[in-house]
C-alpha cells in the first residue's frame, strides 16, 4: 500500500512542525495582542506551528477575534515573504509570527475561493523538472493491465496544487516528426500536502495504455503512460500545471460527497479521502458523509484496495464504499455489473442525497460512464415526477455536479 502510514516527511520532520498561516480579524490594537501589526484591511496574518494550533485558537477566541482562514505555510519552500514582525516573548500567543497581508479573494459560495486555486504555475514552454521518488504497481496478481502509483519530488520549485486538480506530463523524447511530445494530463492522487505530508511531493495513478491496432492488430502502447509506468526512482520528469477547477472539494466539512470512479478515475478521490480521513488538517475536519462507487474489471484491479478498506473500517459511519466488479459480479439482469448498475441499485437513496443543498457528486474515469449514471438517476428522479436532465442542470449551476472523464 503506497505510503499509507506516512506521518513523517521525507526529511524527517513530523506533522507537528508544519506551519499554518492564520488570517484573523477583530484583534484590537490594545490589550494583550498588541505585538501584531494590524493591517488597514483589519486582517492580521499569523504563522503558527501545528503543535501550537489548539492553544492559539483558544487564545484567539478569548480575545474575541475571529479566524477567517487557515492555510499551510512553508516559509522557505513556498516563497512566503519574510516575517514583518515577531510575537514578543511576553506575548502569550505561542510560536506565532505576523507575516503578510494578502488580497482577500472573492469566491463562489462553498468552493475553494478561485483566487486561491493555483493554475498553470508551470507552462509547457518552461516545465518544472520533478524527480520520481517511488513507483508502485497497483494491480495485483490476476488483474488486468498495469496501473502504477508514482510519486514525484516537487521541492525546490513553486509547484503547489489542490485535491481534484491535474498536472501535465511531457514525456521525454520526440514524436515521429522529431518534435517534442505534447503534454498529457493526469489527475493528482495525493492531497495538497503530498503522500509524505511535507508539501514536497505529488502523486499520480497511471494506467499504461495498451490496445490492439484496429487495422493491423499490432499491440500499441500509449506514449506518455508507458513512459510514466517505466520511470525509475531518480528519473527526472517534466511537469506542468496544475490545472482544473471542476473537481475541487467543497470547503464545507459537513458536506455529503458522492464519488463515482472507474479505473484510474479513483485518483482524485484518493486525494479527497486522504484529506477527509487520514490527515488531521485543522482547517478541514470532515464531519460529513463520503460515498464512493468504484467500478473495475476484477477484484485485483481495485486500486488502493487496502487503503480503502482500512478507511472504511475506521470510519464506518462516515464512509461507504460500493464496488462494481464487472467481470465477477452480475447485475439483476444477469449481465456484467457496471458502476451504473450500482447507481441504479441505490438510485432512490442517491436521489435523496443529491437534493440536499450540501451534497456534491463527482464523476471521474472513463469517458461514457456518465450515460449510465444519468440513466440510474433519471429512473429515481422520475419516480417523483422530476426530469433528471433539468434537475442536473440546476446541480451543475450550483456547482454540485462535477464531471471529469477522459
Ligand atoms: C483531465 C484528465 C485527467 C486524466 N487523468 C488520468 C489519470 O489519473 N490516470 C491515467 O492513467 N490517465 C489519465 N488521463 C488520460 C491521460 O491524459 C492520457 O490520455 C493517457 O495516459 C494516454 O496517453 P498516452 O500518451 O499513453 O497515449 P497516446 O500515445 O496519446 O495514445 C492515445 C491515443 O491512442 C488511441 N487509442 C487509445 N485506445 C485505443 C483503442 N482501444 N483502439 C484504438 N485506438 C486507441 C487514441 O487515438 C488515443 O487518442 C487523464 C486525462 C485527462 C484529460
Amino acid at each position: 500500500m503506497p505510503n499509507s502510514s506516512a506521518a513523517t516527511s521525507a526529511d524527517g520532520s513530523s506533522s507537528a512542525e508544519r506551519l499554518f498561516l492564520y488570517e484573523i480579524i477583530g484583534l484590537r490594537q490594545t490589550g494583550e495582542a498588541t505585538s501584531y501589526p494590524i493591517r488597514r484591511s483589519g486582517s492580521v496574518f499569523v504563522t503558527v506551528s501545528y503543535g501550537c494550533m489548539g492553544e492559539f485558537m483558544r487564545r484567539v477566541s478569548r480575545l474575541g477575534a475571529r479566524i477567517v482562514s487557515i492555510r499551510p505555510a512553508s516559509p522557505l519552500t513556498k516563497g512566503n515573504p519574510p516575517a514583518l514582525a515577531s510575537a514578543s516573548p511576553a506575548d502569550p500567543v505561542p510560536a506565532a509570527t505576523a507575516v503578510e497581508e494578502t488580497v482577500k479573494p472573492s469566491g463562489k459560495k462553498g468552493k475553494e475561493k478561485s483566487a486561491d486555486v493555483p493554475v498553470n504555475i508551470y507552462r509547457p514552454n518552461k516545465p518544472f523538472l520533478g524527480k520520481c521518488i517511488s513507483t508502485e504497481e497497483l494491480v495485483r496478481e490476476g488483474g488486468e493491465g498495469t496501473v502504477r502509483h508514482l510519486t514525484f519530488d516537487i521541492s525546490g520549485g513553486e509547484l503547489r496544487y489542490l485535491e481534484g486538480q491535474s498536472i501535465g506530463i511531457i514525456p521525454a523524447g520526440t514524436d515521429e516528426k522529431g518534435k517534442p511530445h505534447k503534454l498529457r494530463l493526469y489527475s493528482i492522487a495525493s492531497t495538497r500536502h503530498g503522500d509524505h505530508l511535507d508539501d514536497k511531493t505529488v502523486s499520480l495513478c497511471v494506467r499504461r495504455l495498451e490496445y490492439k491496432h484496429p487495422e493491423t492488430g499490432e499491440r500499441v502502447f500509449g506514449v506518455c503512460s508507458t513512459y510514466l509506468c517505466a520511470l525509475q526512482p531518480g528519473d527526472e520528469v517534466q511537469i506542468t500545471g496544475p490545472v482544473g477547477k471542476e473537481m475541487l472539494l467543497p470547503q464545507d466539512p459537513e458536506a455529503t460527497v458522492v464519488m463515482m470512479a472507474t479505473g484510474t478515475g479513483i485518483a482524485p478521490f484518493r486525494a479527497f479521502l486522504w484529506r477527509m480521513f487520514k490527515e488531521k488538517n485543522p482547517d478541514y475536519q470532515f464531519k460529513g458523509l463520503a460515498w464512493l462507487f468504484f467500478g473495475v474489471a476484477y477484484t485485483p484491479n481495485i486500486l488502493y484496495h487496502q487503503e480503502l478498506e482500512a478507511l472504511r473500517e475506521q470510519f464506518p459511519d462516515q464512509l461507504r464504499v460500493t464496488y462494481a466488479i464487472s467481470r465477477e459480479q452480475k447485475n439483476p439482469k444477469g449481465g456484467k455489473m457496471y458502476i451504473q448498475d450500482r447507481i441504479a441499485e441505490h438510485a432512490d437513496e442517491l436521489w435523496g442525497l443529491v437534493q440536499k443543498p450540501n451534497t456534491h457528486t463527482y464523476i471521474c474515469g472513463l469517458k461514457g460512464m456518465e450515460g449510465g449514471i444519468d440513466e440510474g438517476m433519471s429512473g429515481a428522479a422520475g419516480k417523483f415526477g422530476v426530469n433528471w436532465s433539468e434537475y442536473q442542470k440546476t446541480l451543475k449551476k450550483e456547482e454540485r455536479w462535477h464531471v471529469e472523464t477522459y
